[in-house]
This record gives structure tokens, sequence and C-alpha cells, in this order.
């Protein structure tokens, strides 16, 4: 938690990109709000003259240093040299969501490593303590596949209860897995790391928070999220909106109450369109601002049974094997060459899909829908006939049909968003024929009519999979930043290692399956094969590992020659970096993520092909 009388910056992601001297932080008394977790809300009478910044978000303390970067006075000090660091490592994690606990069990547990985590959240779940929205779930594949698949006892033991699971539900197993496993001790919470510089003489990473505490470590371990720094829209005025006002990546932690509220939405992404539906139940009008048609498929949320889990369990041992050679999916997919159906046929199979739910159409049809034009424009074309089965308004499902290529954003899944349009209290404005002017205290100004609201939910994503790693901002070798290494593209080797940043590993960085694999196994692989690369070194007596430039360079051109393949490039997606205005246009990911992890062992195979070891230059670095 920041300290009373720290004095910093916030870059608020608004208009200009602004930033805002922050003042002094008054003492927090007992009589300060709090949230469930014990976290103090900012409030007026805190921040003066940034009101319209802080209370548009009620953001907590903790969260507001999410934003921050620090400058002036601050980054000044930053510059002092860490000697005397308070606690010394071999491993510092940065985050403790999937990716980071993980680490956290493997590196300590599996390898004896000494290993400290930081993260500025209140608590275990990262993702999961953020996204508190109404509706909050997972996407796909779920339960119990969205979860750890290493120990079989962890499987037996946890209940999962719904097909889908919430946002709630994936919490409690993180808290739970936390516990088990005797993590929460080398964790240290509401503590944000604002600085990380390499040593190069002493081969070690030093890092620095935001309660002005220093530590070094062997190795950094950035497992810092792909889906974590806000993308907070750049509308003109809309500073001037006085009203509540929350990032569905931002949630707080009391209840929101919409009763008797006219809440505005804008975005209409996976966030939005998980909780529209849920909104809308509540409030008295809904009015959701647009920026693009989405294609969603039906969730078809249901309670899990006790047999079916029963089933998953005596089959674990080869339902994880199958994810991993399936692409982080559990189960076989149809081979089906479409040529060989009729179009009845085909349609026939589209509606059995569209009827099983989740993400079935959108693997499970036939094979190449990601990459036939033809084909992806005939399984686009059943599901916009879908939206306008459903929603009863003409002219609300004109505006609901989606013209980019089926699954080329991240695919959705919803549980009655289009229905949601039938309601009386929900309206829709198409933003691309509509667009924004400016806002008022207390209403959205569009270019054909005012609509007046109470309450603004911002559910615009986030500057994804590189922001978080920017964010940290590392230095380097010579001090160079990862801002300045990354000013024209994310280079990398793997997803997990940098050129110039000698014994860094990211989990789910750019360039690793991320978001295209089931995200808890792949944190698993990662982290197993950074732990083998710190086994050899270590048994090698070497100092440190890094990329070449070279190894860099073929990985990037690996990277979009995979994706070139597909229909992904062609849509201006967060997959692209579209969604951020001057973020470089790069895909983000390896779309093949079973080869990519047979790919990691060749590597480690052919002894550490495309990484370079120094030997050590000191010999306090590695003990
Ligand atoms: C609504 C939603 C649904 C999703 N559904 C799925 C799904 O179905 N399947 C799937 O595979 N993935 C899904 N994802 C993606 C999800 O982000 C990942 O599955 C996973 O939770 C990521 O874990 P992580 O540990 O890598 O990162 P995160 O969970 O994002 O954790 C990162 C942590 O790092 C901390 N941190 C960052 N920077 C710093 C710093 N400088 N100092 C201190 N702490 C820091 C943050 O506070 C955070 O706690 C979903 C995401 C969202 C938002």
């Amino acid at each position: 938690m920041p300290k009373k009388g720290n004095v910093a910056w916030i870059e608020f992601y608004g208009t200009a990109k602004q930033s805002y001297r922050f003042g002094k932080i008054p003492e927090i008394s007992s009589r300060d709000p709090r949230g469930p977790d014990g976290e103090v809300i900012i409030g007026a009478q805190f921040i003066g003259s940034f009101r319209t910044v802080l209370c548009r978000c009620r953001v907590v303390v903790e969260q507001v240093m999410a934003c921050c970067t620090l400058d002036g006075q601050v980054a000044a000090k930053q510059d002092e040299d860490m000697a005397g660091c308070t606690g010394q490592y071999d491993a510092i994690i940065i985050g403790s969501g999937f990716g980071g606990l993980y680490a956290l069990y493997h590196l300590r547990d599996k390898m004896g490593l000494s290993v400290r985590a930081f993260d500025g959240a209140g608590g275990v779940g990262g993702t999961w303590w953020y996204n508190r929205y109404p509706g909050a779930r997972v996407d796909a594949p779920s339960s119990p596949f969205y979860a750890y698949t290493f120990s079989k006892e962890l499987v037996d033991e946890w209940e999962w209860t719904e097909t889908q699971t919430s946002q709630a539900s994936v919490r409690a197993y993180l808290e739970h897995f936390a516990a088990r496993f005797d993590l929460v001790k080398d964790i240290q919470f509401g503590t944000w790391v604002t600085d990380a510089r390499y040593d190069e003489a002493a081969q070690r990473w030093k890092i620095k928070t935001d309660n002005d505490e220093t530590a070094s470590a062997q190795f950094l371990i950035c497992a810092v999220g792909a889906l974590f720094v806000p993308n907070m829209p750049d509308y003109p005025g809309i500073n001037d909106f006085v009203g509540e006002c929350y990032h569905t990546g931002r949630w707080p932690h009391e209840k929101v109450s919409f009763k008797g509220k006219r809440v505005g939405v804008i975005g209409t992404g996976s966030s939005g369109i998980q909780s529209i539906p849920e909104i809308a139940k509540e409030a008295e009008h809904v009015t959701v601002f647009q920026r693009t048609p989405q294609y969603s498929l039906p969730a078809r949320n249901r309670p899990l049974t006790k047999a079916e889990l029963a089933r998953f369990r005596e089959d674990w041992d080869d339902l994880r094997t199958s994810m991993r050679r399936r692409g982080g999916w559990p189960f076989k997919t149809n081979r089906r060459r479409a040529s060989d159906y009729t179009p009845e046929e085909r349609h026939a199979v589209y509606e059995e899909l569209w009827e099983q739910g989740g993400i079935h159409l959108a693997i499970n049809s036939f094979v190449g829908v990601m990459a036939d034009t033809e084909l992806n424009e005939e399984v686009g074309g059943f599901v916009r006939g879908k939206i306008r089965e459903i929603v009863q308004d003409r002219e609300t499902a004109d505006k609901l049909m989606p013209d980019y290529h089926f699954g080329t954003k991240r695919l959705i899944l919803d549980n009655g968003y289009f229905e949601t349009y039938n309601r009386e209290n929900v309206t829709l404005v198409d933003l691309r024929e509509d667009p924004i002017e400016a806002f008022t205290p207390s209403s959205v100004r569009t270019k054909n009519g005012e609509h007046p609201i109470d309450i603004l939910v911002l559910a615009t994503g986030f500057d994804a999979v590189s922001g978080s790693m920017l964010k940290l901002n590392p230095k380097g070798r010579a001090g160079v930043s990862l801002e300045q290494k990354w000013r024209e593209r994310f280079e990398n080797y793997l997803g997990v290692t940098i050129a110039g940043f000698p014994n860094l590993f990211m989990i789910h960085g750019p360039g690793a399956p991320g978001v295209f694999f089931t995200m808890p196994l792949g944190g698993e692989l990662t982290t197993a094969w950074i732990g083998d690369c710190i086994r050899h070194l270590r048994e090698q007596n070497l100092g440190s590992v890094e990329a070449t430039e070279d190894a860099e360079a073929s990985w990037d051109r690996e990277i979009s020659e995979i994706a070139d393949r597909t229909l992904y490039p062609r849509t201006n997606s967060w997959y692209m970096g579209a969604n951020i205005p001057g973020k470089p246009r790069q895909f983000l990911g390896h779309l093949r993520g079973s080869q990519y992890f047979d790919r990691l062992l060749e590597v480690a195979e052919a002894g550490y092909e495309g990484l370079v070891f120094e030997p050590v230059c000191d010999e306090t670095a590695s003990t």
C-alpha cells in the first residue's frame, strides 16, 4: 500500500494521456471506506482536484498504483544504487495469478530455490482478483479444465460445480491452491514492483517496490498477465462525466448496485457481453455503446454433474495428454472436410454445434474454418442468422451484425446476450454510425442524441499481452529499458526470453501461445521449461542466460508466418495490437500451442539453441 506522504504521479489513460499529480496521500484511518478485502477506497475527500480522475473509477489505492508511472522525485530516487537490498533470493516472481502461483510452487517446492513473489493486488488470483464484474466467467474450455493439471490430488479434491466457471469459483480455487501448497507465506501482496534492473556485474536482478523496499535475485520471473493493464478509452471530455464509473478489469470489491440506475456500457467484447445481460436484469435502463458488433456463441452454462466430474477424474491422465496435444482442448475434434458435405449437411452440423454450445462451433465443425475464407464466411453467416432469429427488432439486429472473419477476435461465450436486446430497458447505440461527441456530467452525447446515465461501465478491454511487461518496464544490459527495446516490435525468443535482459523469463509473453492455449496448463509447461533452463545453468556453473538477437528475429518471422496462414491478421483485433493507438501491429501469440511446447523441448534438447549462457562473473551471483 502507498504510505502516508508518498508523492506519485498518475498517468491516466484518458484524454491526451496526461499525467496528473497525485499529491500527498493522506493518513488512512479506520473510518475510511473499505472493500470486503480490507482495501481502502479512495474517496473524493482524499483527492482534491483529481476527483474526476479517481472517483470515476472509485479506484482502490492499490489499483491506482497499477496505473502509476512514478516520475519526478520518485523516479530520481529510483536511479539510486539499489545496494543493500533487503531480500536476496534465487528467484523473484512478479504476479500471483495462475502463472505466478504455479511458478512459485515449481521453483520453490520442486527445485528447492529460494523464491519471493510480489503482487500489487491484495490477494491471489490475478485476472480473477480484478475482473469481478457481474457475469464474469471463464471463456473456454471450462470446468474442470481451466485449472492446474499437474496434481491428480488437486483434481480429485476440488469440486467444480458449473460447466462455465464463474470468477468467484476460479478465485476460490486459486485461494485453495495457494493455501494447500503453503504459498501465501512467500508472497508479498499489496506491493507493486516499480523498478527492475539487471546488474551486469552481479548477474542479478534488483527490484524496487512502491513501499521503497528493495530485493535482488538471480532470476526474474515475470508472470504479470496477458490481460492485466486496462485499456481506458480516450473519448474527448470523458472526465466531464461525474457519476460512478467502473472499468470491468478493475471492478470494485463491494457490490455495485444498478437498481433504479441508468447505465451506459461502452464496449461489447467479452467483458461487455458477459456483463450486459446481468446489468440489464437490475438496472432501470441500459444503453450499450457498441464499437464493434461481435460474434458470440451460447455458453449454455449448466451445473456440472457429479458423474461428469467423476468421469473426468477417472480419465484425467488421458485428458491432460489430450490437452497438451490438442492446443489446450481436452477432447478429440472432428477432422471433417467441408467439401465432403452438401451445404444442407454443413448447416445441420452448425446447428448441432450451436445447440451444444461453448466453443464447439468454433473448433469442431470442419477443418480449416480459420484459414479458408469461404468456409469461415459460411460459419459467420450461420451465426449472423442466429442473431437475426434471436433479436426481435430488425433495426437492432442490423446493428448487431458482425462483419469481420468469424473467430478472429477473442472468442466470446454468452449467457443470453442477444436475447437481452429484446428487453424494453435496453438500447443499442452503434458508435460507427452514431459516434460519441462529448460527455456531460450526467450523459453521453452522440452525434444523433443525448443518453442520460448515472453509471458508466467501461468494458473496453486491455492493453493485451505486452502491456503489463511494458508497465513494469525492466531495464536490462546497459540500463536499456524494455520500452526502448519494444518501440517498434515486441522482440523476444520463444515468448519467454529477451535479448539484452539476461535471466529474465516471461510467462505468457508476446510470442508464446498465451490466450490461444488453456492458460493454466500453458503456464505449467512454460514454467517447467524455465525451471529446466535454470537447472541447466546452475549445473554447468553458468551465471546468466539470454536470447540472441538472431534467434529473436527468426522467432518473430515464425510467429508471423504461422499467423499469416490464417485469417487472424486480417482483422483489427487486440491479438494484432489494433485496440491501442500507436501500438506496434504484430500478431501477439503463437497459434500452434502443442507444437510450440514441442519446440520448447527441442530447444532444450539441442543445448538451448538460440540462447547464450555467460560464465559466472561473480561467485556471489549463484548463491
Ligand atoms: C474475463 C476473462 C476470462 C478469461 N477466460 C479464460 C479462459 O477461459 N481460458 C484461458 O485460458 N484464459 C482465460 N482468460 C485469460 C486469463 O487472463 C488467464 O487465463 C490467466 O488467469 C492469466 O494468469 P497470469 O498469472 O498469467 O496473469 P494474471 O492473472 O493477469 O496475473 C498477473 C498479476 O501480476 C500482477 N502484477 C502485474 N504487474 C505487477 C507489478 N509491476 N508489480 C506487482 N504485481 C504486478 C497483477 O496485479 C496480477 O495479479 C480470461 C481472462 C479474462 C479477463
